[in-house]
């Protein structure tokens, strides 16, 4: 049989076939790595933490925006005024947060509970019965915090959310839209069940206070001056026969996160001076002071590498990747997705062109002639690469914080690593696509 010939057919191709085998090699050994970075940066908190810690370790220029915002720089050859290249990202992910005043006890069911408030878009009904982990800080009365880690180790004990037994769901879920079957208010979490001994009420309220206090020396009220967060408990780990997949949670956006981090630390002679942005609060609207709607830092930053310079020309003339994960392609609900241009497992870092919902409301639209400079980019360096968009048409959609930095004045497109099962508690993305999304970060970013 004739050798078939397609010249001129656009086709997505596997990232595995694209890969040499030194390549293949470098792919697993560099998800160990990622591995290791998601289970020590399980909040925005703890994840610049580790960034700062890396960028320490390599000596590198990083500037910190409160306590979960940061920006690590590295100087190009031409100066500031011809423009920077931004890689932005960021360090927060849904998950549960405790009220203010979240400690209560449940008398029929001889439970101590917190109250929680979600954060961010999760399906509730994910987040009931699995092992989940505390993390966060507690700000004591006289100003001393505590940094909160319980549930990671395996001797830490875990909390639930309590869910009904399918005996008794029937009325009060079964029958319901999934939606409305839990309440964002029935998601307490359990944390303990003794009592002390007393004739009053509220017994094992107490008991939990009283250990709280022996081994933290915290008061009740101080959980409102805290940020705690429920996370799932488990671990990143491999998934399938052949390890080619991760699980984990965080992974939107800690994937994009990892590789804009270690970009940023491993590239040598860069033309422009390069930067990797690590901003907070993505998942609630990038709303507040450490978010990507809040421009401040990035402006003070410019500020500082050239004090004389004109920000908003400096501005006009950057480029920016925003680092954000795409939505792969799902199997048994692919009726969502318009497969030509939809981003699958294993075919690369996922490109799209523009966010939004709708009729492209609410998106960035980055320009045919910077499409053009990154495909031209990513197929002159051999990095696997596929379009990406959420979704089909009128089928829901989704923002990402481009929109905010091309206001800016600046060139943005959204690039980042596919990811099935978004936004749940075991998030999952391909090896071979998270090394792609490292290699084009580096790429742009030595450009
Ligand atoms: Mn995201
Ligand atoms: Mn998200």
């Amino acid at each position: 049989m004739a050798k078939k010939i397609d010249k001129f057919s656009y086709n997505k191709k596997s990232a595995w076939n694209i890969f040499n085998k030194t390549q293949t090699e470098q792919i697993f050994i560099f998800a160990d790595e990622y591995k290791s970075f998601l289970n020590n940066s399980k909040t925005e908190r703890e994840a610049i933490k580790e960034i700062l810690k890396c960028a320490n370790k390599k000596n590198k220029k990083i500037f910190l925006n409160k306590n979960s915002c940061a920006a690590i720089i590295v100087k190009g050859e031409k100066p500031i005024s011809e423009g920077l290249r931004i890689v932005i990202s960021h360090v927060d992910s849904p998950r549960l947060d405790l009220k203010q005043v979240p400690l209560f006890e449940d008398k029929d069911s001889n439970l101590a509970l917190f109250e929680t408030h979600y954060y961010g878009g999760i399906k509730k009904f994910q987040w009931l019965t699995i092992p989940l982990a505390l993390h966060g800080i507690i700000i004591k009365k006289d100003g001393s915090k505590i940094h909160f880690s319980i549930g990671e180790d395996e001797n830490d004990p875990v909390f639930q959310v309590p869910d009904i037994l399918p005996h008794l769901s029937h009325d009060i879920q079964d029958t319901k839209k999934m939606n409305d079957a839990i309440k964002g208010e029935n998601l307490d979490i359990a944390i303990g069940s003794i009592p002390i001994k007393d004739d009053d009420k509220d017994n094992i309220k107490k008991a939990i206070l009283k250990k709280l206090n022996d081994d933290y020396g915290i008061i009740e009220e101080d959980f409102i001056s805290a940020e705690l967060e429920a996370v799932p408990a488990f671990k990143a780990r491999d998934i399938g026969f052949d390890k080619s997949l991760i699980g984990s949670y965080g992974q939107d956006d800690r994937a994009c996160v990892f590789c804009s981090l270690k970009s940023i630390l491993n590239i040598k002679n860069s033309k422009y001076t390069a930067i990797s942005l690590f901003v907070d609060k993505e998942e609630i609207g990038s709303e507040g002071a450490t978010s990507a709607q809040s421009a401040s830092f990035l402006r003070s930053i410019i500020k500082n590498l050239d004090p004389k310079i004109d920000i908003d020309s400096v501005l006009l003339k950057s480029k920016v990747i925003s680092a954000d994960v795409d939505a792969a392609v799902t199997p048994n609900y692919t009726e969502v997705f318009e497969l030509k241009n939809s981003a699958s497992l294993g075919n690369g870092v996922a490109m799209s062109k523009f966010t939004g919902h709708g009729g492209k409301y609410s998106a960035n639209d980055a320009s045919a002639e910077y499409v053009s400079e990154i495909r031209t980019l990513l197929n002159k360096m051999k990095i696997p690469w596929q379009t990406g968009e959420l979704g089909k048409v009128d089928k829901g959609g989704g923002g990402t914080v481009a929109k905010y930095y091309s206001r800016l004045g600046m060139e943005v497109i959204d690039l980042g690593t596919p990811v099935l099962s978004m936004h749940s508690p075991f998030e999952v993305t391909s090896k071979a696509d998270i090394y792609s999304t490292y290699l084009a970060y580096k790429a742009f970013q030595e450009y």
